[in-house]
């Protein structure tokens, strides 16, 4: 830790860095920053940097409102967008009430908290996201609504296109920063692209995908376009999904994987998916916190809308993807519900209290589903036993504020501030008229 900090400071000292912000998340999954002098940094170490929690979403209650910034040294990086000149670094914080004690309502110890439990049973989480997200030629909507930046699909070739120029910059600036990229590549929607961060621990992946949402932000700006991480920006295309492979390894083994096994999956594989199976529709109000979100969710394009597993079913919300022969270690399964506007930080600590529920309870994992449940009736699926992901934000409220799997896991406070936070978007939601409304029932009777 001391190394660290040393390093830190040498570094700032080395490298002239004038600026170093302070990063943290909200409840709600916004990147927040405050900026010091690096005079400052030493004592931000000892003591914390001092703010009001409760003027931020989520963070505290009006009565304990002062919370401590603690930065954490393993996470100094020098802000490539801010140029040579002065430069700027950042360090995510931890956040603690005044006594010393970790912030209950800080989504990194949220995360923390999960990974300390995954611990005790011996394992450690490791994740890999696929981020998909939209680039649109201004945050302007046309007469149709947002307008991408092009018409190309997936995988094309776009040569002199924008996005082609922008997964470049966007991977350099990533790589600068210490955060790997393994593919990038044109997603399917106009416009929409996905770039796709190589393993690593929960904790590390939900800062890196802080930090990605940042880039790329500032990426766009540069090239004078616009990115958005919304579910689903556009009527008849696919939403952006942020598909999440995961394993949990006990030192240097993959508790997944059991060679000659079907799919290379061990028991504990197969009862961390039961686990993610059976808590899915509770954990969605947190991997699908908008009311956009199940449009996506619902809106066919290969994104999940009903709970079951397969191997290369792209309809189904639990993939075990192809394995490689003599790869055991690569045995993973992927989470697809999740979307790029989640708060990485709560929806992967409740995707893997899912799991370890699974293997702790001994869940027995129910055949996967071989056919597109897309095109099977209701009473198929029915019959097979395929329920359906909550339709509506609503309709995921109602599942998450029964659950005790939720409440434990992201903590009293965190639980109900979610609840009502999102409970006052559905409402406002509601009780709009829509244009659809008013084309379809203007004219009515
Ligand atoms: N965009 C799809 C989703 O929303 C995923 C497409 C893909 O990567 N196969 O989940
Ligand atoms: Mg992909
Ligand atoms: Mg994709
Ligand atoms: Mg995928």
């Amino acid at each position: 830790m001391d190394k660290q900090r040393d390093f830190v400071l040498r570094t700032i000292e080395e490298r002239g860095v004038k600026f170093v912000r302070l990063w943290f998340t909200d409840v709600i999954g916004t990147l927040k920053s405050v900026a010091i002098a690096p005079a400052e940094v030493e004592g931000a170490f000892a003591e914390g940097i001092g703010f009001d929690g409760s003027a931020i979403e989520g963070l505290t209650r009006m009565f304990e409102s002062d919370l401590l910034a603690q930065p954490d040294p393993s996470t100094f990086q020098i802000l490539p967008w801010r140029g040579e000149v002065d430069p700027t670094a950042r360090m995510f914080c931890d956040l603690t009430a005044p006594d010393g004690r970790p912030a209950v309502s800080d989504p990194r110890h949220v995360l923390r908290r999960a990974l300390a439990k995954a611990a005790d049973a011996g394992f450690t989480f490791y994740t890999h996201p696929e981020i998909e997200f939209y680039l649109l030629k201004s945050s302007t909507l046309g007469p149709d609504g947002p307008v991408p930046v092009d018409s190309a699909g997936y995988f094309d070739n776009v040569p002199g296109g924008t996005a082609h120029d922008f997964r470049r910059s966007a991977v350099r600036m990533l790589e600068d920063l210490g955060i790997s990229v393994e593919f990038s590549h044109h997603e399917g929607g106009p416009g929409q692209n996905e770039i796709d961060l190589r393993y690593a621990d929960a904790l590390s992946t939900a800062d890196n995908i802080m930090t990605f949402r940042t880039v790329v932000k500032e990426v766009a700006i540069e090239q004078g376009v616009y990115a958005t991480f919304m579910p689903k920006p556009l009527n008849n295309h696919p939403g952006s999904g942020m598909h999440t492979h995961l394993s949990l390894f006990e030192g240097d083994v993959n508790a997944f994987y059991e060679a000659g096994a079907e799919y290379q999956l061990s028991l504990t594989g197969r009862r961390f998916i039961a686990g993610l199976l059976r808590h899915a529709n509770e954990i969605a109000a947190v991997t699908n916190q908008f009311v956009n979100s199940y449009k996506r969710l619902w809106g066919g394009d290969e994104a999940p809308s009903f709970v079951t597993w397969g191997h290369a079913n792209r309809s189904a919300l639990v993939r075990v993807p192809m394995y490689k022969p003599n790869k055991g270690q690569s045995t993973r399964v992927e989470y697809r519900a999740l979307d790029s506007a989640a708060n990485p930080y709560l929806a992967y600590a409740l995707m893997l209290a899912a799991g370890l529920k699974g293997i702790e309870e001994e869940y027995e994992l129910p055949p996967e589903a071989e056919d597109n449940v897309w095109s099977m009736s209701d009473t198929e699926r029915r019959a097979l036993g395929y329920a359906p992901l909550p339709a509506s934000l609503d309709h995921a409220l109602e599942y998450m504020q029964d659950s005790e799997l939720v409440a434990e896991t992201l903590g009293e406070q965190v639980f109900n501030y979610v609840l009502l936070n999102k409970r006052k978007d559905w409402e406002a939601y509601r009780g709009q008229v829509t244009p659809f409304e008013l084309q379809n029932n203007l004219g009515l009777l």
